[in-house]
């Protein structure tokens, strides 16, 4: 199966860092509401008697989710995936390829071309085409009250700053599946300020786009790791504070964010249900909760919204 050439990420973590650099420049709320995504299911026809099957259950994909385009066929040795300018890579199942297809909260909304190209063992290709819509994350904007002590930490050079050592802790694309089922949240509490959120900050000019989803969590409750995976980060942080990433191939990370105690190193494997650390309000956080974020093809993505799709085993 083809795996992400180094050039080819090199300028896809570019890319990715251009949009957070974007996002930490953005000056135009966005006002609308939240709405669960609604998939319906489609099956595309082949183009040949031979040819594989592709099959996805989505007419379109919100900004800030994912859609999976699986492949089914026999002999196949890979395929890539190319909608909005952007190549996603293909990664291999039991009964073909799977890929990844994640839309940037700031991808605009329209509808957009997919093609797969398609590689057989006899070194013979399977074009194929179709096409989705780019659909509204309904993303909602909120004025976000910071203690004065903590103002500073809206400033766009810590934000850079904070952005690069993420995005260094995302420079590998693991093609190896470490998850086993699907992914849950790290801790049982309800929702308390969504994905996406556009928010300003008192007395700043900055407004942020909320990267992940804020769970409630009273202090010290134990947070669990989404999926298996490797910890590519755990270290303090100035706005995400005690932080955890955990690498689960395919270009998925899970990040945990705010934590008051950290159990795990880089390069530890964990399971899915281990507690990796407890929760806290450490960083840019005015109470204690879980910040919890998944990141897909260097694409921040909706967690809960991520957590329903179904993927390959
Ligand atoms: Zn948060």
């Amino acid at each position: 199966m083809p795996s992400k050439a180094p050039g080819l990420f090199s300028s896809m973590l570019a890319s990715k860092l251009f949009k957070r650099r974007m996002l930490c420049g953005l000056v135009i709320l966005l006002s609308v509401g939240l709405l669960s995504a609604s998939f319906v299911t489609m099956r595309a026809a082949a183009q040949t008697a031979q040819a594989p099957s592709v099959r996805y259950d989505f007419q379109f994909i919100r900004q800030g989710q994912m859609g999976l385009v699986e492949i089914d066929g026999a002999n196949l040795t890979g395929a890539t995936a190319v909608a909005m300018g952007h190549t996603y890579v293909c990664y291999p199942t039991s009964t073909g390829a799977a890929c990844p297809i994640a839309v940037p909260m700031a991808q605009a909304i329209k509808d957009t071309p997919l093609s797969i190209t398609i590689n057989h063992a006899d070194g013979t290709t399977t074009p194929w085409s179709s096409s989705f819509a780019v659909a509204s994350g309904q993303f909602i904007a909120t004025n976000f009250v910071l203690p004065g002590n903590l103002m500073y930490l809206t400033r766009d050079d810590i934000q850079i700053n904070e952005d690069d050592r993420l995005l260094s802790a995302y420079s590998i694309i693991t093609p190896t599946r470490y998850w086993d089922g699907g992914f849950t949240p790290p801790v049982k509490g309800g929702l308390i300020a969504p994905f996406g959120e556009a928010r300003s900050y008192t007395g700043s000019l900055a407004i942020r786009r909320h990267t992940g989803q804020d769970l409630q969590a009273s202090m010290g409750t134990p947070v669990l790791a989404s999926a298996n995976g490797r910890v590519v980060l755990s270290r303090l942080m100035d706005i995400h504070g005690n932080n955890i990433i955990i690498d689960h191939g395919w270009g998925i990370y899970s990040e945990y964010a705010h934590l008051s105690q950290r159990y795990v190193v880089p390069g530890q494997f964990v399971l899915q249900g281990d507690v990796i650390g407890l929760s806290g309000n450490t960083g840019r956080s005015t109470g204690p909760h879980v910040h919890w974020e998944i990141s897909v093809d260097d694409v921040w993505v909706n967690p809960i919204e991520f957590a329903k799709i179904k993927l390959p085993q």
